[in-house]
């Protein structure tokens, strides 16, 4: 439990700040985070955290980045997370591209949930969002369905001016496929530049648009895994739509129950403040997993009541490593 008496039970962990794709909103045009190579912790590091974690009480872990699925030991780091007694469910975020040919070997790894990030389904916005090919997202959703994964879910980060006229074909795609969609605020991370007020769409807004078209039901909170969506359910097409908003919603961290692991080996109480603590060294130098075990500890008292992103809040850090 944390200060503020919150349950904390969920690691989000960053096994790389590279990507194959540069978002508007992750990776801004310019953005040269990648000129220093960071050190990257090793997949017996990730494990040994994850093990210590979940010794602690984590039970709940998610493979993040960067692109998770880039790194070529993704494989060996879930089957050995998903064996760690106490760790309930791992998790995989993903932008999908890659996610076809490994769908398979990673359920057989003893991943149970896999969130995909899908902004658009049109092949020409999806390239300017993204640089990619949605073609390839929609093979890796398609290989995860059929491959029986307990939960796929879809995320789109909202934008003004770019795809708000997405989020119904979206709704619609995500009804057809009975996968459940949730629709995310732009935050500032990465640089302040990714989320202007010209660009910013607040989720009560994508909420009308929604309503326009159909009845949205509320849902019980929480609902469906353990992230902060609140979630409706459309009445006229099924679809399972979770809204989340970080920005605007004042009571958003009143519930948080996770940690990040960074892609470099800082555990990150909160990704909206720069509280961080070296967890690298320790992992490094010290022997016993006592040490370890501590600065969980430490990082856990340190998690603040809310994050900053309200309070003009300057990333020192990109998303991709600190793990989205
Ligand atoms: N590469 C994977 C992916 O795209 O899903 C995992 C890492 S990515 C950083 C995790 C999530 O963070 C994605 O759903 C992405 O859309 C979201 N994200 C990235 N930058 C964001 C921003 N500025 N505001 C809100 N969400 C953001
Ligand atoms: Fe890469 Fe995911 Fe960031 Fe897009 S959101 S640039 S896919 S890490």
């Amino acid at each position: 439990m944390d200060s503020f008496g919150r349950t904390v039970d969920y690691l989000r962990i960053s096994v790389t700040d590279r990507c194959n794709e540069r978002c508007l909103y992750c990776m801004p045009e310019g953005y040269k985070g990648w000129e220093r190579k960071p050190d990257h912790l090793t997949a017996e590091e990730i494990i040994r955290v994850a093990r210590v974690a979940a010794g602690l009480g984590f039970r709940k872990f998610r493979l993040t980045g960067g692109e998770p699925l880039v790194r070529h030991d993704l494989l060996e780091i879930a089957r050995a997370m998903t064996a760690i007694p106490g760790v309930e469910c791992v998790g995989l975020s993903t932008n999908g591209t890659r996610l076809a040919p490994l769908a398979q070997p990673l359920r057989d790894a003893g991943l149970r949930t896999v969130n995909v990030s899908l902004d658009t389904l049109d092949a020409a916005l999806y390239r300017r969002i993204t640089g990619g090919d949605v073609n390839l997202v929609l093979a890796g959703i398609r290989a995860a369905v059929a491959t029986g994964f307990e939960r796929v879910k879809l995320n789109c980060v909202l934008m003004r001016g770019v795809n708000e006229q997405e989020i119904w074909p979206l709704v619609l795609f995500a009804a057809e496929h009975g996968l459940p969609l949730r629709l995310i605020e732009l935050m500032p991370v990465t640089s302040t530049e990714v989320l202007t007020e010209r660009n910013f769409l607040p989720i009560s807004e994508a909420m009308r648009l929604l309503e326009q078209r159909d009845e949205l039901v509320p849902q019980p909170s929480p609902y469906l895994g353990w992230g902060p969506a609140k979630y409706y359910l459309l009445r006229r097409t099924g679809a399972l739509v979770g809204f989340i908003g970080a920005m605007t919603n004042p009571h958003f961290c009143e519930t948080c129950n996770k940690m990040r692991l960074t892609a470099d080996g800082k555990i990150r109480p909160c990704l909206g403040d720069h509280g961080e603590i070296d967890l690298r060294d320790t992992l490094r130098h010290a022997p016993s997993d006592e040490a370890v075990r501590e600065v969980l500890l430490a990082a856990l008292r340190r998690k603040p009541l809310e994050h900053s992103f309200r309070n003009q809040y300057h990333p020192g850090r990109p998303m991709t490593a600190i793990g989205g």
